[in-house]
């Protein structure tokens, strides 16, 4: 049986913490590094569900890719959430490991598991990392697919493929386009528009997508639509649910090492849905946009002071 300092290293060889974002924190939180390690489980949110989930499971060591705390505090007190996570994983004797950024640009990282669960072909990533020679590592991918599909279609992969969500999977753009080359980027893809419109892929497909820049980038893309290649629909998932691929893509490789080195190790997946929309109430179905109307026929609207608008 391996020590839980044996584990961490080899999870360092896949995930090195100077990788990371310098904002983030990333390595082991919780561990004494002589404990001997058998079972370990997998997932996106070190929240007390999962910590419970492993307590049941007899895991020795959780490994998540969200950080517990990803800025100092002064307490791990039993009364704060965080505080009782420690506390819980400390009387149980269950380490804490976080891959976060470092697992994001990886190769393979957290996109290439995402493009793997949508059977994508990722052709590089969408922002190289800068210090990788062979340009295999870096933030979000650039994908194929085999066989072009509406965004329509791809759409409804996603919302089969991806774990299920209250979310389900928002569409920005025209349904009927085609899509050959798609974006994707586990998480909130936000920040990455730039990168999106310079690759002229087809779609981006990511989670946490605000108001603004989705208007902003679709109002471009119709601007540019007679001009550049540029991107046409947008498809937003449940963060949860574009990273937790990444956890079944890390058991693997942590299984595969557990075997070539005869650890023996148990690997475990949680399937607990820790995204924190757990409803989704369907509007009443949204009227098809009217057809443009040419200026001489409209009739002019009279505002009524004081309107809501
Ligand atoms: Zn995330």
């Amino acid at each position: 049986m391996p020590r839980l300092s044996e584990v961490i290293t080899a999870l360092e060889n896949l995930w090195p913490a100077e990788r990371a974002e310098s904002w983030d924190a990333v390595g082991t939180v919780v561990g004494d590094p002589e404990q001997e390690v058998s079972r370990v489980l997998f997932a996106v949110d070190p929240v007390q569900e999962i910590v419970d989930e492993a307590v049941k499971l007899g895991a020795d060591l959780l490994v998540t890719h969200h950080p517990l705390y990803l800025r100092g505090t002064t307490t791990v007190a039993a009364g704060t959430f965080k505080g009782r996570v420690v506390h819980t994983l400390i009387k149980h004797d269950i380490a804490l490991h976080v891959a976060h950024t470092n697992a994001d640009t990886a190769d393979p990282g957290v996109s290439d598991a995402l493009a793997g669960a949508l059977d994508l072909r990722v052709v590089r990533p969408l922002v190289p990392d800068p210090s990788d020679p062979e340009g295999r590592r870096g933030l979000g991918r650039v994908c194929e697919l085999d066989h072009p599909l509406t965004v329509r279609e791809l759409a409804a992969r996603a919302a089969e493929r991806l774990p299920a969500t209250a979310q389900g999977i928002r569409v920005a753009g025209d349904r009927e386009a085609t899509v050959r080359t798609v974006a994707v980027s586990g998480g909130s893809g936000d920040s990455l528009f730039d990168h999106v419109r310079a690759a002229g892929v087809d779609a981006f497909l990511t989670a946490d997508l605000r108001h603004h820049p989705a208007s902003e980038f679709i109002a471009d893309r119709a601007h540019s639509a007679h001009g550049t290649h540029s991107p046409l629909a947008l498809l937003d998932a449940a963060h949860w649910a574009t990273e937790w691929p990444w956890c079944e893509l890390a058991a693997a490789q942590l299984d595969e090492i557990s075997d070539r080195r005869e650890w023996g190790l148990r690997v475990h997946v949680s399937r607990t849905v820790t995204d924190p929309w757990t409803a989704h109430e369907a509007s009443a179905p949204v009227t098809p946009a009217a057809p443009v109307t040419p200026a001489t026929s409209v009739t002019p609207v009279t505002e009524t002071p004081g309107a809501p608008n």
